[in-house]
């Protein structure tokens, strides 16, 4: 079964267990962006889910993916205006990404440690932190290899 299927039926239940729908644009949003490897920006998103000639309107998409960053089942990555399936959207969390400039694939992972010390690294200024978002740039061991 692939992987993209396997998110989609895990959102399903998610949204059902929150009295909430996934709804057939939702979902398609989810979908696109469960299949693919890299973040895409909403125009991307768009583009995808063009049916013929009929283009849906960019509102529709920005509905959609603040329902679905809302339910902790896509992220934003910020410094690049795009968004990522989430793979564990079970339970809420904070998100450190790391962004290969090279070939664009995203790897989101999901280390305790990081976002505690960033919590009470604020503490201590006094901020109140509202998102720990944290995205790392550099290069993807395959592309590593690659450039020897
Ligand atoms: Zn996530
Ligand atoms: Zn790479």
């Amino acid at each position: 079964m692939p992987m993209s299927t396997d998110v989609l039926t895990r959102a399903e239940s998610i949204c059902q267990q929150r009295g909430v729908r996934l709804t057939t644009q939702r979902r398609r949003v989810l979908a696109i962006l469960c299949a693919s490897n890299r973040p895409l920006g909403a125009y991307e998103i768009l583009e995808a889910m063009r049916d013929g000639a009929r283009t849906l309107a960019p509102p529709t998409v920005y509905r959609a993916l603040d329902f679905l960053l809302e339910h902790g089942l896509v992220h934003k990555i910020e410094s690049m205006h795009a968004f990522v399936g989430c793979n564990h959207p079970e339970h809420p969390h904070s998100s450190q990404f790391l962004i290969c400039h090279d070939c664009g694939v995203v790897t989101e992972i999901d280390d305790a440690a990081v976002t505690q010390s960033l919590g009470s690294a604020a503490d201590v200024s006094g901020f109140r932190a509202q998102r720990r978002v944290v995205e790392v740039i550099g290069t993807c061991a395959q592309c590593a290899e690659k450039n020897g």
